[in-house]
């Protein structure tokens, strides 16, 4: 395969001004013709090059220049490209190909899911549609044509506005779509399907009337509402916060079953995996339920931060990304509660992205070189890249932060720009200098800030000394990598636990109790003055910078700031360093084979907060949750995957039988509440179920009959998924073998015929512990249910047992490795992005001793020699044997 380096980018030879597209939507084949008014790139030189159209799996019937059909030797084919010589400045080119959406897969370009064909054109896809200049600079209005059976297909949607339709003889009928708004090839969009919709109405900020559709399968139709209060409430929030009105007179968002993604920004036509849509009480979790709504904003926000100013090549992709992500935290956190939102993304950043940062496919934000760009759609680019814009909205405050981002939405509306042309546009509004600050785009790894503190007690000053480095990554030497800016949120607490105010050395007065330093150097020292006794810091408050950082607290300490820093983040923060050091302290019991004894003030710590009613009851479940065993295999230098399991579950059976009053006691209270109260999906109630369900899974490790009896209770009684499912994967990882075979049975019959639910049932599955987990998991594979067709199912049923399931997945022989191999074989020819997905945890070799590091290569050479991989597929495995 192929490398495309960013520092080849050339701006196009063509520009597409104008695109009129026809489909012929038949069973087994479809027609598209395509007529695109071109001309050369008036910024370029004036002569004519050859004209490269990208084009895949393309069968082409005819082709025109002006009008002149053009033969066999007026253009050269390739299995990618067609290529053409123009003869004057201006010109049209038409083509008419044929296509088979009914057999296509790998669910990119235009495909067909449930009977109904849908599109997913992001990255690359749209040259498997037609013949076009397939890059985002490449930007042109589009009108759009589908015609189709009208009985199979009474709905035909694409970009835009409707402007015309009509009947055909013999039961096709035909839909005429204009989108105004110039866009690239990526943001197309078609839906010819028999599908019911939810339509509702947003006023905008300067009185437009929009209408808003939902459409989906009909008997979806009663699993929408949660997705269009949540359209209304984004679209309200993006002209609150940011300024931005939607443009078009529609707004439309399509539920499909078979999708490679979450959900899809195209102009005026957001496709959703049904996942990211479907949310009422009966069938969706809270999680659920709050993912949607985070889906929902993120795709809207698109219009702005990524439609209407897109990326000027795939290397940016973080600037619309990165952006949007960034965009639809901050809607998330307003929208519920902000602490447990930013405790939820950096508990997930440090699992795994800090895992790809630490990787062989490890990149920069804006990588500089990429074999298959479907691989780059990874946790750097989306949430590493959200905390680099987070950093800047630090640095310069949000007053500021808005500046730059109107001024950027300004000048570049209509344009493809790249990551420096935002950071420059953030430049300008504030008059801070960002060149150092840039460095974030371009050097990958996860930074290390080691801090030290110094006491002076008769000059009455701290001093905190921040050494930072960062790790070699693939291209990258540790001593190529120059100092980051890190801004650092902190605060000095007295020994009431309350903050100091803070003044620096020079400074005339002290400012208020939580102050942000900017590291720029790779040692920095800052001296505070006037502290009359020795602080406790309280450092990178709200996770300030994607960094490690590391100081040598005590565990006392760590007591000390879970109950009195004023940052909630670092209260959380604090909890978890404390449970990383006793879970480490049981590794190590477990490796020398020794007795496990649990240091009790994790239990007494623990106890405080159950005994505590004041405390926001979402964040003691974040509390009592202890580090999983992914952000422990991240954190170790080996990971000893039965050491962490064991330690682990040690630890959550000593607190729940030392914890079980408490647990029970808030259990039952909440139960109760949701006994009497009806499922309302709000952050409060969210909260109550939280820690409902995890005292409850706590309480189980007991196995008390009491407890298994209201575990039954709560499964059969209770009226929404979150209880359920918690009640099902309690019982399915507890030892009650008969009560977990009747659940597991009970929910798949009254469940069968909702997808989305059997993918939970799946999940519970697949991520049990239990030995024997590939059996139950190879067993699973034969129901009904299961496709390897469908990616969610994939991701539901492979991707939970590789990814969730550790102690199995890892087993000392390889069949778990040899199991994902095989399957990702299977993918390869099938869906190779799902299958160059479902690779990452193989991928991971270096993190493990050397018995399984020789398994999983072993698997990885296999997959290389197994046959024509993809691209995607190759792109992995060759980088991680590399
Ligand atoms: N641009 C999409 C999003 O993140 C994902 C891309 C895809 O579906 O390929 O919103
Ligand atoms: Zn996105």
């Amino acid at each position: 395969s192929k490398t495309i380096y960013l520092k080849d980018y050339q701006a196009p030879d063509y520009l597409i001004d104008e695109t009129h597209l026809t489909f012929e939507l038949f069973e087994d084949h479809t027609l598209v013709h395509a007529q695109l008014v071109m001309r050369r790139n008036p910024a370029l030189s004036a002569d004519l090059p050859v004209l490269t159209l990208d084009g895949q799996q393309l069968e082409l019937l005819e082709l025109k220049l002006d009008d002149r059909a053009l033969s066999a030797t007026d253009y050269t084919l390739t299995d990618s490209h067609l290529t053409l010589q123009p003869t004057q400045a201006s010109f049209v080119v038409d083509s008419s190909v044929r296509i088979h959406p009914e057999s296509n897969t790998a669910l990119e370009g235009l495909y067909k899911s449930s009977g109904m064909f849908c599109t997913q054109c992001e990255a690359e896809g749209f040259r498997k549609i037609t013949y076009y200049l397939d890059r985002p600079d490449v930007m042109s209005s589009f009108t759009t044509t589908v015609s189709g059976d009208k009985q199979k297909y009474p709905i035909l949607l694409s970009n835009g506005n409707p402007v015309a339709s009509g009947q055909e003889d013999d039961g096709r009928h035909w839909a005429t779509w204009e989108d105004p708004f110039k866009k690239p090839a990526y943001l197309f969009a078609l839906v010819a399907g028999d599908l019911w919709c939810v339509e509702d109405k947003f006023t905008t900020v300067s009185s437009r009337e929009v209408t808003l559709r939902i459409y989906v399968e009909p008997e979806n139709i009663d699993k929408v509402q949660h997705a269009m209060d949540s359209l209304k409430k984004s679209m309200k929030w993006d002209e609150e916060v940011y300024g931005r009105e939607y443009d078009l007179d529609i707004f439309m968002i399509v539920a499909v079953n078979d999708f490679n993604m979450g959900a899809m920004e195209n102009k005026g036509l957001n496709i959703f995996n049904s996942s990211a849509v479907l949310a009422r009480a009966e069938t969706a979790t809270d999680a659920a339920h709050q993912r949607v709504e985070a889906i929902v904003a993120h795709e809207y926000f698109h219009n702005w931060s990524g439609n209407r100013v897109t990326c000027r090549d795939w290397f940016q992709l973080s600037l619309k990304e990165g952006f949007t992500v960034f965009r639809d935290a901050a809607f998330s956190a307003d929208m519920n509660s902000a602490t447990v939102k930013r405790i939820q993304d950096v508990a997930y950043l440090r699992t795994h992205q800090f895992a790809e940062d630490a990787g062989p496919m490890a990149h920069p934000v804006r990588p500089d070189a990429y074999m298959e760009i479907s691989n780059f759609y990874t946790l750097t680019i989306y949430e590493k890249g959200s905390e680099v814009l987070r950093m800047i909205h630090t640095l310069l405050g949000e007053e500021a932060f808005r500046k730059g981002s109107d001024l950027y939405f300004e000048r570049h509306d209509g344009q493809a720009v790249t990551c420096d042309d935002f950071v420059k546009a953030m430049e300008d509004a504030s008059g801070i200098d960002l060149t150092q600050f840039k460095r974030w785009y371009t050097q990958s790894g996860t930074p290390r800030l080691a801090v030290a503190e110094r006491y002076d007690a008769a000059a009455k000053t701290y001093t905190l000394t921040f050494i930072q480095s960062c790790p070699a990554t693939p291209g990258q030497r540790e001593s190529d990598k120059l100092p980051f800016v890190i801004p650092v949120e902190l605060g000095l607490l007295d020994a009431q636990g309350d903050d100091l105010p803070l003044r620096l050395q020079g400074e005339a007065a002290a400012a208020a109790g939580s102050r942000v330093l900017s590291v720029t150097e790779a040692q920095q020292s800052f001296t505070f003055v006037d502290i009359a006794e020795k602080p406790l810091p309280s450092l990178l408050r709200g996770f300030s910078a994607p960094v490690k950082l590391s100081f040598p607290y005590d565990r006392d300490q760590l007591m000390f700031l879970m109950q009195h820093d004023s940052d909630g983040f670092n209260r959380w923060e604090a909890g978890q360093q404390l449970s990383v050091q006793v879970l480490q302290e049981l590794i190590g019991q477990h490796q020398r084979g020794e007795t496990l004894e649990l240091d009790q003030r994790l239990v007494s710590a623990l106890r405080t907060l159950l005994q505590d009613g004041s405390l926001d009851q979402a964040m003691v479940a974040e509390m009592l949750s202890l580090p999983g065993e992914a952000y422990l295999t991240e954190i170790s230098d080996v990971a000893d995957v039965d050491a962490i399991h064991g330690a682990r579950e040690f630890a959550r059976q000593q607190l729940a039988e030392a914890l079980f009053e408490p647990l029970w006691q808030r259990y039952q209270a909440n139960r109760e509440v949701s006994r009497t109260t009806p499922y309302v999906a709000e952050a409060e109630h969210f909260a109550r179920r939280a820690l409902q369900n995890i005292a409850l899974s706590y309480l189980m490790l007991t196995g008390k009959p009491e407890v298994l009896a209201a575990t039954l209770e709560q499964y059969e009684a209770c009226d929404n998924m979150t209880e359920r499912l918690t009640a099902l994967a309690v019982l399915v990882n507890s030892p009650f073998e008969a009560e977990r075979s009747k659940a597991l049975a009970a929910f798949a019959e009254h469940f069968k015929d909702n997808a989305l639910v059997m993918d939970q049932w799946f999940s519970v599955q697949a991520a049990s512990t239990l030995p024997g987990g590939l059996a139950r998991v190879q067993a699973l594979m034969e129901h009904p249910a299961f496709t390897l067709k469908n990616p969610n199912k994939v991701r539901a049923l492979i991707g939970a047992f590789a990814g969730q399931n550790l102690v199995n997945f890892h087993a000392a022989d390889g069949s778990g490795y040899r199991f994902l191999a095989d399957q990702v074989i299977v993918l390869n020819a099938l869906n190779p992005q799902i299958a160059s997905r479902l690779l990452a945890p193989l991928t991971r070799w270096r993190k493990y001793g050397s018995e399984r590091q020789a398994l999983m290569k072993a698997e990885l050479e296999r997959i290389l020699a197994s046959g024509e991989l993809s691209a995607d597929v190759y792109e992995v495995v060759s980088k991680s044997l590399a």
